[in-house]
C-alpha cells in the first residue's frame, strides 16, 4: 500500500488564548485542517469568527496579548511552533507568505515600491544579483498586470491605488516562489471591480505557480469563486467543511445557512416601484462640474486640479427613489454635495422646480434648505454629542422658526413614532443609542420639516443587513404617507436594486447610465454598468460573464484624465473613436447612457 501523502499545511488542535486582565479568554478552539500541495482553502465566518487570528497563527504574527496555548501547526510534517525561532523566521516570507487587507501601511512611503521589493526578493535568496532580482520583479508585475512595469518600480507607495498597491503585495508574496500563500481578507477594503479582478489573477497565479492558498474572506462568494473547500470559522471553532457546491445545497449548521441568506441577491429580488411618480423633474441637473485644487504631491508649491464631478446632466422625477451608483473615487460624494447645495457647481447648474437654485437669493436658498434634507452615512459623528435626542430633533424647526413650545414637542414626538424611536429615547443623549437607532435620530430629524426631497448619502452603509431591510421599510412606508422624492447615493448595488425606481451609474464625474432598475439590472446599455454587474459577489447565477465583460485595470486618476472616453482603459468594447472623442450623452429608449456604440 502507497503510504499516505504528508499535507503541505497540517493544523492539529490549535488553541489561541487572548491573556487579558480579567482572565484568560479562548479566541480559537480546537481548530484542525489540513492542506495539500496545490490545494485552496476558503476560510469564511463573520467578522469576530477568528479568521484573522487563524491567520496569523500560522505565520506566528500574533499580537499581544494573543498567544498559542495548544496545538500544532505541521509544514511539510515539521511542526513550526516547536521550530527554533531562526529556523521558522526562514520559512516565513520564503515558503510561507501572507497578504493582509490593509497594503496601503503595509511598506514604508518613503521608499520607492522595487526598491522594497528587490531588497526582500534578496534577504531571501542571497544567491541571486541585483539584476536578476529586478528583472524577477518586473515579470511578477508582468504577471499581476500591473501597467508600465519599468516606470512604476520607481513609485512611491502613495502613488500607488487600493487595488495596485494589493497587486504589489501579490507581488511581494510570490516573489520568491512560496508553496504557501495566506489572503487574509485582501478583497475587503476594494471596490467590486478590483476585487473580482484581483481574486480572478489569483486563480490564475495559482495555476501559474502551484501555490497552495488558505483565503480568508467575510464575502462567501468570492471565496467560493477561488477555493476548491470552505473552513466555516464561528466564534473560534470550525463548525463545517465542505466544498463550496456541498454547503451551499446541504449546510449543516444555521450559522451556515444565516450566511448562505445574508448574500445578497441581484436579480432573483422582486423590485417593487414607488406609488405615485410624476413625469415632472423636482430637481433637474444640467452640465454641472466640480474640481478641487489641491496640493500636488510631486511638486513643492503646485497644485493640482481634481476633477471630480464633470459636465453631469440627468433629472429627478417628483416622487421617484433615485439611486447613484459607482466605485469609490467616481464623484458620488460631491454630486451629493452639489444637489444639496452645500457646494455649488463651477459650471453648469441645478434646478429645483424649475427654478436655478445659483440665481436665488439667501431667502430662498433658506427655503430650499426647509424643503431639501440630507442624511450621512455616519450615525456616530453627525449628531451633537451634548443634546438629547428630542432637542436634536427639533433643532431644525427652531432654527427655522417652525414650532415652539408645546407644539415642537407634540411635533417631535410624532415624527419619533413614524420612524419607530421609543417614547423615552427623547430624554437620552446619541451616546445612549445603537447605530441603528441613531440613523433613526437622523432620519427623525430630517423628516421633522416634512421635506419634498431627502438625499441619503451612504445612509444605510455602517449598518448590518437587517438593519438595513428595516429602514427600506421604513423609507418605503414614510414615502407612501408624505410622498417625498429620495436619492440614494451608496456604493452597494444589491441595495440599490431594492430600493430605487431609477439609478444613475457614476464612472469617473461623468454619469455613465441613468435607467429605469429593471433595465438597469437586465439590459445595462454601458459596458461599465455590465462590468460592474459581471463582479458583484452573488451565489446567483451571474447574467454577465466576468470573462467578457470585466477587463483589467483601474480609473485613470481624476487629475489626469486622457482624451476620449474615460473607460476607455478598461472597456471590453472600446473603438478607434473612444481615444479621440467624448461620448455625447444619448436616449436608448428610457436609457440615458454616454457611450460611442448608442450614439
Ligand atoms: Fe467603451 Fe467606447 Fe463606449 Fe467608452 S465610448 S464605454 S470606451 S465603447
Amino acid at each position: 500500500m502507497a503510504a499516505a501523502k504528508t499535507p503541505l499545511l497540517s493544523v492539529r488542535n490549535l488553541e489561541v488564548t487572548a491573556h487579558l486582565r480579567r482572565g484568560d479568554q479562548n479566541v480559537l478552539s480546537n481548530i484542525s485542517f489540513d492542506l495539500g500541495a496545490g490545494e485552496v482553502l476558503g476560510v469564511i465566518g463573520e467578522s469576530g469568527a477568528g479568521m484573522t487570528v487563524l491567520s496569523r497563527a500560522i505565520v506566528n504574527w500574533l499580537p499581544a496579548p494573543l498567544a498559542v496555548t495548544r496545538g500544532e501547526i505541521l509544514f511539510r510534517g515539521n511542526n513550526l511552533l516547536n521550530m527554533p525561532e531562526e529556523d521558522a523566521a526562514k520559512l516565513r516570507g520564503k515558503e510561507i507568505a501572507y497578504i493582509g487587507s490593509d497594503p496601503t501601511t503595509a511598506l514604508d512611503p518613503t521608499v520607492p515600491i522595487g526598491t522594497h521589493l528587490t531588497a526582500k526578493l534578496m534577504a531571501v535568496k542571497p544567491e541571486m544579483s541585483k539584476a536578476e532580482a529586478r528583472q524577477r520583479i518586473f515579470d511578477l508585475f508582468d504577471a499581476v498586470r500591473i501597467p508600465s512595469p519599468k516606470a512604476r518600480f520607481n513609485e512611491f507607495p502613495f502613488q500607488f491605488s487600493g487595488g495596485m498597491m494589493q497587486r504589489v503585495m501579490i507581488v511581494d508574496a510570490l516573489s520568491a516562489d512560496p508553496a504557501l500563500l495566506i489572503a487574509d481578507n485582501i478583497t475587503q477594503p476594494l471596490d467590486v471591480t478590483v476585487a473580482k479582478q484581483i481574486v480572478r489573477l489569483l486563480n490564475g497565479l495559482k495555476e501559474d505557480f502551484d501555490t497552495s492558498i488558505i483565503f480568508v474572506s467575510s464575502s462567501l462568494p468570492m471565496a467560493m469563486d477561488i477555493s476548491q473547500e470552505l473552513l466555516v470559522l464561528q466564534q473560534g471553532k470550525v463548525l463545517e467543511r465542505a466544498t463550496p457546491q456541498d454547503l451551499i445545497s446541504n449546510p449543516q449548521t444555521d450559522y451556515t445557512r444565516r450566511l448562505i441568506e445574508q448574500v445578497p441577491r441581484i436579480w432573483e429580488v422582486d423590485h417593487t416601484p414607488p406609488a405615485s411618480v410624476s413625469q415632472k423633474p423636482i430637481l433637474s441637473v444640467q452640465n454641472a462640474s466640480k474640481t478641487y485644487h489641491t496640493k500636488d504631491p510631486d511638486k513643492v508649491f503646485g497644485t493640482q486640479a481634481v476633477q471630480a464631478v464633470r459636465g453631469v446632466s440627468f433629472d429627478i422625477l417628483e416622487g421617484e427613489n433615485f439611486g447613484i451608483v459607482g466605485e469609490s473615487g467616481c464623484g458620488k460624494s460631491t454630486l451629493s454635495r452639489l444637489l444639496s447645495w452645500i457646494e455649488a457647481p463651477d459650471t453648469g447648474d441645478i434646478f429645483f422646480d424649475g427654478e436655478s437654485i445659483s440665481a436665488m437669493d439667501a431667502k430662498g436658498i433658506k427655503n430650499l434648505r426647509r424643503q431639501f434634507q440630507l442624511i450621512l452615512q455616519d450615525p456616530y459623528t453627525c449628531l451633537p454629542a451634548h443634546k438629547t435626542i428630542t432637542q436634536i430633533i427639533g433643532e431644525p424647526m427652531v432654527i427655522h422658526k417652525l414650532a415652539a413650545g408645546k407644539a415642537l414637542k407634540e411635533r417631535v414626538a410624532e415624527v419619533m413614532q413614524e420612524v419607530g424611536l421609543p417614547d423615552d429615547t427623547g430624554n437620552k443623549l446619541p451616546f445612549q443609542l445603537s447605530a441603528s437607532q441613531r440613523q433613526r435620530v437622523n432620519i427623525a430629524r430630517a423628516m421633522v420639516m416634512k421635506p419634498r426631497l431627502l438625499i441619503l448619502d451612504e445612509t444605510l452603509s455602517s449598518l448590518d443587513q437587517l438593519e438595513q431591510a428595516r429602514l427600506l421599510e421604513l423609507f418605503d412606508k414614510l414615502q407612501k404617507e408624505h410622498k417625498f422624492t429620495y436619492i440614494f447615493i451608496s456604493h452597494d448595488l444589491a441595495l440599490v436594486r431594492r430600493a430605487c425606481s431609477r439609478i444613475g451609474v457614476m464612472y469617473l464625474g461623468r454619469m455613465a447610465e441613468v435607467a429605469e432598475n429593471e433595465e438597469l439590472f437586465f439590459e445595462p446599455r454601458h459596458p461599465y454598468s455590465r462590468a460592474m454587474l459581471s463582479a458583484m459577489p452573488t451565489l446567483e447565477k451571474n447574467r454577465y460573464d466576468a470573462a467578457t465583460c470585466l477587463l483589467d485595470g483601474e480609473p485613470p486618476s481624476p487629475v489626469n484624465i486622457p482624451p476620449g472616453c474615460s473607460f476607455r482603459t478598461r472597456c471590453p468594447d472600446a473603438i478607434d473613436a473612444c481615444g479621440k472623442v467624448d461620448p455625447k450623452v444619448t436616449l436608448d429608449g428610457t436609457t440615458q447612457v454616454e457611450c460611442h456604440l448608442f450614439e
